[in-house]
C-alpha cells in the first residue's frame, strides 16, 4: 500500500504456536522507502523477505538496491528477516545502541527475553553496522532524510523515525493500540514518549508496526488513544497495590486484566512486567498531565 511518494508499507501475517497448542494469527507492518537509494525500515518476521522483495519487483526495483535497513528495535517480529536481507542485498542494518546486544546476538535475547515461537520467528543474529541515537539524520539521498527520534518505553532503545520531506512518523511499537493490551519496560518513558510524539508538528501519517496506517485527524486519536490505555492500566494497577493485592507479578497481572475486562487467562511474563512498571513509579500525580 503506498502511503506517499516515496513510502510503502506492508502488512506481513503470521503465526504464533503457543505451548498451549493455540495457534495466534497476528501481523507487523514494515515500511519500503523508495527513493534513489532504499531504506526498509524493519524487517518483519522470519521469511518476511519474499513479500518484500516481490513489492519491490512490482515497483520495478531490485532488492540488492535496499541500501538500508532501520530496525527500531530487537523484537522478534521487527528483526526476524534482517539477517536473510542483509545476506541478498549486503545492505547497512541500523538500529540504537541501547537494542544492539539484542539484534547480534538472537540467542541472547531468546534467554533474556524468551517469547512463544522464537525460533520460527527470529531467522538470526546480524551485525548492527551503523548504532543510532536522538537526533541522528539518516540521508536518503536527494536531500531527503529521517530524523532518529529515541522512543524509550517498550524498550529501552526503541526508536521512531520522522520523515518530515512527506510528513509521515515511522512509530514501531511506541503508541499503544486501541483494543490490544501493551507491551512495554517502563510506563515512565512510554508516556513521556507519547508526549513528544502528540507535541511533533507537521505528522500527517502514522506508520505503527501493529496499526493500519493513520492519516490526518487519526494520527493524534492514536496517540491519546495510546495515552489514555496506558493512563487507565496504571490506575487499575495502582488502585489493586493499594488494596494490597498479591505480590505475586502474575497474580496481579490477572488481576488487572479481569478489571479492565479482559479474560485472566490472557496473562502472561511481558505483560505482568508492564503493569508491574506502575508500581515503581514514586510520584505518579503529574505522569498523564499534558
Ligand atoms: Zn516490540
Amino acid at each position: 500500500m503506498q502511503i506517499t511518494e516515496h513510502v510503502h508499507a506492508l502488512r506481513i501475517p503470521f503465526q504464533v504456536h503457543l505451548p498451549s497448542g493455540v495457534t495466534l494469527e497476528r501481523f507487523v507492518y514494515t515500511f519500503l522507502i523508495l527513493g534513489t537509494r532504499i531504506c526498509l525500515v524493519d524487517s518483519g518476521v522470519a521469511t518476511s523477505e519474499t513479500v518484500i522483495f516481490e513489492t519491490l519487483e512490482k515497483a520495478g526495483r531490485k532488492p540488492r538496491e535496499i541500501d538500508l535497513l532501520v530496525l527500531t528495535h530487537s523484537h522478534p517480529d521487527h528483526i526476524g528477516a534482517a539477517r536473510a536481507i542483509r545476506e541478498q542485498t549486503g545492505c547497512l542494518v541500523a538500529a540504537h545502541g541501547a537494542e544492539k546486544g539484542w539484534i547480534e546476538d538472537v540467542d541472547l535475547q531468546s534467554r533474556e527475553r524468551p517469547v512463544p515461537g522464537f525460533r520460527t520467528l527470529v531467522g538470526g543474529s546480524v551485525p548492527v553496522g551503523r548504532s543510532l541515537a536522538d537526533g541522528d539524520e539518516i540521508d536518503l539521498g536527494d536531500g531527503h532524510s529521517l530524523k532518529v527520534l529515541h522512543a524509550p518505553g517498550h524498550s529501552a532503545g526503541s526508536i521512531c523515525l520522522l520523515y518530515e520531506k512527506e510528513r509521515a512518523l515511522f512509530s514501531a511499537d511506541a503508541v499503544p493500540v486501541a483494543g490490544e493490551i501493551p507491551i512495554y519496560e517502563d510506563i515512565v518513558e512510554s508516556v513521556r514518549t507519547l508526549k513528544r510524539l502528540r507535541a511533533l508538528p507537521g505528522v500527517d501519517h502514522l506508520l505503527a508496526a501493529w496499526d493500519r496506517p493513520r492519516q490526518g485527524r487519526e494520527v493524534d486519536e492514536a496517540i491519546a488513544g495510546g495515552q489514555q490505555t496506558l493512563q487507565r492500566i496504571h490506575s487499575i494497577v495502582t488502585g489493586l497495590a493499594g488494596k494490597g493485592a498479591p505480590g505475586n507479578p502474575m497474580e496481579l497481572c490477572r488481576k488487572a486484566l479481569a478489571a479492565m475486562g479482559l479474560p485472566p487467562a490472557l496473562a502472561n511474563p511481558l505483560i505482568a512486567r508492564s503493569f508491574l512498571s506502575s508500581l515503581k513509579v514514586k510520584d505518579g500525580r503529574n505522569l498523564f498531565k499534558a
